[in-house]
């Protein structure tokens, strides 16, 4: 058989066959001769093996009863390269699926559409300060922008590009190989559709130069670790004066000793002694615009949380503000004074007398 699957084969089985086979014979890719007919047999065969019908016919009476049967309008010669993938798109991931025009360079055509340029890549890292207000950062990025010489036209200065003599402007070249029409990018223009007889000296012809730009990102109060801010049109610049790529900006928050954020919620941990626990206290605690005082009282056990309104972070595209969050714990001390030791000596008896009454 011609995809090399069983008569009863799968769906799934058949076209990952016929799509091994599609590309090893696919015409732009296979030049040796009699790739062009394996290639539409390959495509046939798919079809009858996909469409129940067909498939009963192939069964019985083999490649000679379903002659011509991938074709809309009957015969063979009717039927080119471009036809066949329309009808089989599903295995590539359909229109603008990105392994089919990735293999093939795109049989929709690169004209009459002009890419957009590039996006890039930048990354900032703040302090979780920042966070509190927003910040501005001036980053210096190296992109692709239109040569200003000749207005991204790629064309010296009083001269025009012209329209493609060999596709007349149409980026594609069709040849008749048997009886299987061909389009493959123009050799001329490289699919551009425009040639230039007079390149530009400061880009050379693309129309773009290497740039290196300031560029002030403002980031807003509230963004989170690892968020994205997108600066429209600051990527590359499109080849042919296609629109601009963007350029992405990752946020990296710095961690701050002591410090654990939890979305609009900050976290610290402090340490409180004994005797603040029992008997209560006023103590400072850290906030990321200075100490604030806090009550503890009397009967604290180790480990409990204190919630400081509206001491966190904001949310982002505002709304009300997080809190601070403050776990307390018993802190016990490594050395202690000599009168710091009798006290305790005297708690100790005297907690050991309550017991034992
Ligand atoms: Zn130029
Ligand atoms: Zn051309």
């Amino acid at each position: 058989m011609i995809l090399g699957v069983s008569r009863d084969a799968e769906d799934a089985e058949i076209k990952s066959a016929y799509r091994k086979l599609a590309l090893k014979y696919h015409p732009d890719r296979n030049k040796e001769d009699g790739a062009a007919e394996h290639f539409k047999e390959a495509a046939e065969a798919y079809a009858v093996l996909s469409d129940g019908n067909k498939r009963r016919r192939y069964d019985q009476f083999g490649h000679a009863g379903v002659q011509g049967a991938t074709g809309q309008s009957g015969g063979p010669g009717g039927m080119n390269v471009e036809d066949i993938f329309a009808q089989f798109g599903d295995i590539f991931g359909g229109r603008g699926g990105g392994l089919f025009e990735n293999l093939f360079g795109g049989f929709q055509g690169s004209t009459g559409t002009t890419a957009r340029g590039r996006s890039l890549r930048a990354r900032v890292t703040i302090e979780l300060e920042d966070v509190l207000n927003g910040t501005e950062r001036t980053l210096v990025v190296r992109h692709r922008m239109n040569c200003g010489s000749c207005e991204g036209t790629g064309a010296s200065p009083g001269t025009q590009p012209k329209t493609c003599p060999r596709c007349q402007g149409s980026g594609r070249v069709h040849q008749q190989r048997g009886f299987l029409a061909v389009a493959s990018t123009c050799p001329e223009c490289h699919g551009n559709g425009i040639v230039i007889p007079h390149p530009c000296d400061d880009c050379g012809g693309s129309g773009q130069v290497d740039k290196r730009s300031e560029i002030e990102v403002k980031i807003p109060a509230g963004i989170e670790e690892g968020a994205q801010i997108r600066v429209s049109g600051m990527g590359d610049a499109g080849p042919h004066g296609g629109a601009p790529g963007d350029l992405y900006v990752a946020v990296e928050i710095r961690d701050k000793e002591g410090f654990h954020r939890d979305g609009r919620d900050l976290y610290v941990e402090l340490p409180i002694s004994y005797p603040q626990a029992a008997l209560g206290d006023r103590i400072l605690v850290p906030t990321l615009e200075g100490d604030v005082k806090m009550s503890v009282p009397a009967g604290t056990p180790t480990g409990k949380l204190f919630r400081v309104r509206s001491h966190g972070l904001p949310k982002l595209h505002g709304g009300r503000r997080g809190d601070l969050l403050v776990r307390v714990y018993v802190d016990v001390p490594k050395k202690l004074g000599r009168d710091e030791k009798n006290l305790i000596k005297e708690l100790q008896r005297l907690q050991k007398e309550q017991i034992e009454e």
